[in-house]
């Protein structure tokens, strides 16, 4: 049976060593650091190079990269967008030197007070930066997988999504469940997991009731999990899953792997 690699995402307010050490004797595969302010900066991150790989090493496990959501990447301001690709192209430096294989990225979705996002120029912009890191990545050895976030179809939502991954030339997809499922509901997960499939490389899991991003466990609000798992069983997905619970107790993030091991039949 195929079976995918599960992780969890280290604390946003701890070091990467605290947030791996806090996470530490559950059963995860990997962990999926923060590549960010304020603790995860590149900076930072060097400073703790040598004891991070130890880390990783003697626990067995990978790490994954997660570099800031809010990055303005499709900014109209020249030197904003330009800034932020170098920012991620020093996150893929880092993420080489400390063996991270997968960097998730963000679209860059701003909203005007409106509604109105600007969105054929924004998708230009997009396409024009992701197209910069994704080579970069490739360059450097680090997969780049763009993760959809919860947007209204309006503004940014599934269509824009598929526009950017069909026009950036080898771009992996990272599917946030949570996100997906955030006003449309299952259907809409559905339609994420369908339409990029065979893009895949990545998959973020946490619950929610529909209407906000609350990361909270699995079992605990409104996503059917057990489709999902039921979908990915079928199409073999044999990637890596992180379980993004933005609970203060750890143990939420262990629970969650359990119920979604138990869907999958394994233990
Ligand atoms: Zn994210
Ligand atoms: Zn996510």
């Amino acid at each position: 049976m195929s079976l995918p690699k599960f992780g969890a995402s280290t604390d946003l307010f701890k070091t990467a060593l605290e947030g791996m050490k806090e996470l530490q004797g559950y059963g995860f595969d990997f962990f999926e650091i923060l590549v960010q302010e304020p603790f995860g900066t590149p900076g930072k991150l060097m400073k703790e190079q040598k004891e991070i790989i130890e880390f990783v090493k003697e626990n067995n496990l990978f790490l994954l990269g997660h570099p800031p959501h809010w990055g303005e990447i499709a900014s109209m301001h020249e030197g904003i967008r330009k800034a932020w690709v170098n920012e991620y192209k020093e996150s893929i430096e880092i993420s080489q030197k400390l063996g991270i294989k997968k960097l998730v990225v963000h679209p860059h979705t701003k909203k005007y007070p409106k509604g109105e996002s600007f969105e054929e120029e924004m998708r230009e912009n997009n396409i024009q930066s992701l197209t910069e890191i994704n080579d970069y990545g490739k360059d450097h050895g680090v997969t780049i997988v763009l993760e959809n976030v919860p947007r209204k179809e309006s503004v940014f939502g599934f269509g824009d999504f598929k526009h950017l991954a069909d026009n950036v030339d080898g771009l992996k997809v990272l599917i946030d469940i949570g996100h997906a499922h955030i006003y449309y509901g299952m259907d809409n997960v559905f339609k994420y997991l369908k339409a990029f499939m065979p893009k895949i490389d990545h998959l973020h899991f946490h619950d929610n009731y529909g209407e906000e991003d609350d990361h909270l466990p699995i079992g605990a609000c409104s996503i059917d999990y057990k489709s999902v798992v039921e979908f990915l069983k079928k199409k073999k997905y044999d990637k890596t899953i992180t379980f993004e619970i933005f609970t203060k107790d750890k143990d939420y993030a262990s629970i969650s792997m359990q119920k979604i091991k138990g869907m999958w039949g394994v233990k």
